[in-house]
């Protein structure tokens, strides 16, 4: 376990969790779990920019509580605000809109985004064509802004994704100076008063084709480090699981870093986030990672035991009562009506038993209160295992029939906790 203190004076300890809520179904079970005392374990809540605008005053963290409480409730916990350019720039029609809905933009991008959508173009042309007309319009300033009103705890620098090899140097480039303009921001401008109160991550985000890329793996170090943040994340586009190789090469990425930023820092090694990721975050925390991000599970994914055989036609056969990981390639299975009993003894599961004794309207509720029950104790037991991290998550693995994740699983791993 390491602790790492926040300027703001909260703090996480690794190996940690912090979540994603993206529905107001999301803050409703947060805040609902939150009142049982039952989310002791998660230190985060970390909200896109494109969502803030009707989750956050629900989230509360702009609120000073009637009566001080003495124990940490969800405001407490530490909070981001990801400025997501990403989701401007490749996002569904809808994302867009809430993100030229929170006015931070120019507003000239709005327009040039969708002639660019209509034009008669590749693919390619059109990537350029917004790699030379939409970048040169973001403003980093803006986006600061919007995260100092909803008082986060960590500045996330704004910056474009990395996702095309098309002019991967401008691309480069621009991402650079980006994030070097968030720093000169925090040093001189009227941000300067937040410098010794928040800290800076930076978030890249990456497509396959470029992180799996061993060549470029010192030039995004070097880009990840070209700040001096207090910490640093890494958002992947789009890689399946299945696909090992890819994700063995992610790994990699994450142990090296690790291991080029001792040099380059002497030492002070910014904190490694991952972002976006199920429970195959897990593994990263045996590959230098201190804590990862993930959305709030709401689709039926109960730890449940597992016919002879598995496989996708595999049946509940007996009542579990051990925390275990459920199986996302089978997310919608087994159904939630199915689930006669529940195969889990949580607190939300074991007082009504029977998926047939929950009434269908708090069924998505349900759901997304068992997954944030189980993922804190999860986090719990991984704090206070007595055998090696990679040690006991074999066991997990194994027991939950995810050994494809045991290939992830190095053999020596870099703990940063
Ligand atoms: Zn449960």
């Amino acid at each position: 376990m390491t602790v790492y203190s926040l300027k703001s004076g909260k703090s996480y300890t690794a190996p940690s969790l912090f979540v994603n809520p993206q529905t107001k179904e999301d803050v409703k079970a947060l805040w609902t779990m939150d009142s049982k005392k039952k989310l002791s374990y998660i230190d985060g809540v970390y909200v896109s920019l494109s969502d803030l605008k009707y989750l956050g005053p629900k989230l509360g963290f702009n609120i000073t509580p009637l009566f001080n409480e003495t124990r940490k409730t969800v405001r407490d916990k530490i909070f981001l605000v990801d400025p997501s350019v990403d989701r401007l720039l490749g996002g569904m029609d809808d994302v867009k809109q809430k993100m030229f809905a929170t006015g931070k933009f120019d507003q000239r991008i709005q327009q040039k985004l969708k002639e660019i959508k209509l034009a008669n173009l590749s693919t390619a042309e059109k990537s350029i064509r917004i790699l030379d007309e939409v970048y040169p319009l973001l403003q980093v300033k803006p986006l600061m802004d919007a995260q100092i009103d909803a008082n986060v705890d960590i500045l996330i620098a704004p910056c474009i994704p990395i996702a095309s090899k098309t002019r991967l140097v401008d691309r480069y480039n621009i991402a650079q100076k980006m994030l070097e303009d968030t720093r000169v921001l925090l040093d001189t401008s009227s941000l300067k008063k937040y410098k010794d109160t928040k800290d800076l991550m930076n978030v890249l985000t990456l497509s396959k084709s470029i992180i799996t890329n061993e060549r470029n793996f010192h030039s995004l170090f070097d880009l990840l480090l070209c700040n001096t943040p207090d910490y640093v994340g890494i958002k992947i586009d789009r890689i399946l699981e299945s696909d090992t190789t890819a994700q063995l090469t992610v790994f990699k990425f994450l142990r090296e870093f690790h291991e080029y930023a001792k040099i380059k820092t002497g030492n002070k090694v910014p904190p490694m986030h991952l972002l976006n990721v199920n429970e195959l975050g897990y593994v990263g925390y045996c590959n230098a990672v201190s804590n990862i991000v993930c959305p709030i599970g709401h689709n039926p994914s109960f730890p449940y035991m597992r016919k002879k055989g598995g496989g996708a036609t595999a049946t509940p056969v007996e009542r579990n009562t051990s925390m275990k990981y459920y199986h996302p390639i089978d997310m919608d299975y087994p159904k939630f009506s199915d689930q006669n009993p529940f195969p889990c003894a949580c607190s939300i599961c074991e007082p009504p038993k029977k998926a047939d004794n929950v009434p269908y309207k708090e069924r998505p509720l349900h759901n997304r209160k068992h997954w944030l029950e189980v993922k804190d104790e999860e986090i719990r037991q991984f704090r206070v295992t007595p055998a090696r991290l990679d040690t006991s998550l074999r066991d997990k693995f194994a027991r939950a029939n995810r050994t494809q994740l045991l290939a992830y699983l190095p053999i020596n791993p870099t703990f940063v906790h």
